[in-house]
């Protein structure tokens, strides 16, 4: 299990600095999670102002 951020991400960055294991990177047009480094811990949902990053 991870979280995954769907198209709704407009780039803002703010989940990238609030994840806890740094599992959150920039990628080409929305920002990306690698899933062997998610824990699971729903941080990034919370701090996104869109609610584009979702449990798999
Ligand atoms: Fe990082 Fe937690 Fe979001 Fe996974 S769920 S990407 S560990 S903030
Ligand atoms: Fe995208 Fe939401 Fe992360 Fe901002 S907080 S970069 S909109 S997923």
């Amino acid at each position: 299990m991870a979280y995954i951020i769907t198209d709704e991400c407009i780039a803002c960055g703010a989940c990238m600095a609030d994840c806890p294991v740094e599992a959150i990177t920039e990628g080409d047009d929305k920002y990306v999670i690698n899933a062997e480094t998610c824990i699971d811990c729903g941080s990034c949902e919370a701090s996104c102002p869109v609610g584009a990053p979702q449990a798999e």
